[in-house]
């Protein structure tokens, strides 16, 4: 964890009295998967001309910090994929004010940087794991090698790292069956566990979303078959509420943006890797900052008026609907997970 002594005021607030000082900053929309409930099987990506330079990223981490953002997660995408990511973490890590610098990634390459991000400043990192059975990870996420994540997993354990996340996107009649081997996963590896009702982002036809839906309600229910779930009192702050097992460390804990609306909590937006500042992963209201950032390299003072001014337009809630006809347009790899 960080210092945050030299922490400037919160200046970010929005019309419901919510206080944003969390940016989940997306460092690129590409990725060396195509999960099922994430892309398409066919994906265009943006220009790499349109994508912020990594200096651009500093430098609106800088003001963003300077606007009381304690925390920022980079994500994308697959952040690990983007050159010089390392040196990123490095930059924006030394910003005098911000609290924590955590990490998004699907694992894949880092059995590789585990070290090196450790030793720019990372803080945290949350790794996306779906199944432990290597067919059906093949399966989910099309292209992904499971030994290659259980190998990234393990070099973030060795570097190091504190409270490791996994992340489990649960679907009906795909990996349903699997919570429990990844329970038993993070209890014996001392992670933490998070599982994520799907969410209905980007248009795909690889599988009814509706269909396939489970409920975080229902996974607990399941599990408090075989386990004595005990619910934890502390609030992280994020969506996701936690259990935990008598005599075990590890945290597990539900994401439900369909079954329990976590927004009256919320304290965070999204910028995109084309800079675009998203106020609600389920609505489009957004503030192209990357025009600003290039208008003004010399200047961050309009930026800092834009960052503030989108503060009015940030929604009050998001309204997920599982009918196929009403998904955003927007995929989570341009999201920023
Ligand atoms: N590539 C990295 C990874 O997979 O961890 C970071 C980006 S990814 C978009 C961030 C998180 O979003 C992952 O945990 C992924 O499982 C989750 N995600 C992607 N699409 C989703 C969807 N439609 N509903 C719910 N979660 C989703
Ligand atoms: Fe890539 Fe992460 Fe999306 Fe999977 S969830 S396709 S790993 S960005």
């Amino acid at each position: 964890m960080k210092s945050a002594d030299q922490a400037p005021p919160a200046v970010l607030q929005d019309r419901f009295g919510r206080i944003i000082d969390y940016v989940r900053l997306s460092v690129t929309d590409r990725c060396d998967f195509r999960c099922v409930y994430c892309m398409a099987e066919d994906m265009t990506f943006v220009p790499r001309a349109q994508v912020l330079t990594l200096e651009e990223m500093g430098r609106l981490a800088r003001v963003l910090v300077d606007l009381g953002v304690r925390k920022i997660r980079l994500t994308g995408g697959e952040p690990l994929v983007r050159r010089d990511v390392a040196q990123l973490v490095h930059d924006i890590g030394a910003i005098p004010g911000l609290g924590e610098l955590n990490m998004t990634t699907n694992g894949s390459r880092l059995d590789r940087y585990a070290d090196e991000l450790k030793a720019a400043g990372l803080d945290r990192i949350n790794i996306s794991l779906d199944s432990l059975n290597p067919d059906l990870f093949r399966q989910l996420t099309r292209t992904g090698d499971l030994n290659q994540v259980l190998a990234g997993i393990e070099a973030a354990r060795q570097a190091g790292f504190r409270r490791i996340k996994l992340n489990s996107v649960i679907l009906r009649g795909r990996n349903h069956q699997e919570v429990p081997a990844l329970v038993d996963f993070a209890l014996e590896k001392g992670l933490d566990i998070s599982f994520i009702e799907e969410m209905p982002l980007g248009q795909i036809t690889e599988h009814d979303r509706g269909l396939e839906f489970v409920s975080s309600a229902q996974l607990r229910d399941d599990l408090s078959a075989r386990l004595n779930l005990v619910p934890l009192a502390e609030k992280t702050g994020g969506p996701s509420r936690y259990w935990r097992v008598p005599g075990s460390d590890s945290r597990i804990g539900f994401i439900s943006p369909h079954s329990q609306n976590f927004c009256e909590l919320c304290n965070r937006v999204r910028v995109t890797a084309e800079g675009r500042m998203l106020l609600c992963l389920g609505h489009e209201h957004s503030v192209d900052l990357r025009a600003v950032l290039r208008a003004h390299p010399d200047d961050d003072g309009p930026l800092r008026d834009a960052i503030i001014g989108a503060m009015a337009i940030k929604p009050e809630r998001h309204d997920f609907s599982l009918d196929q006809g009403e998904q955003l347009v927007r995929f989570m790899n341009m999201t920023g997970g």
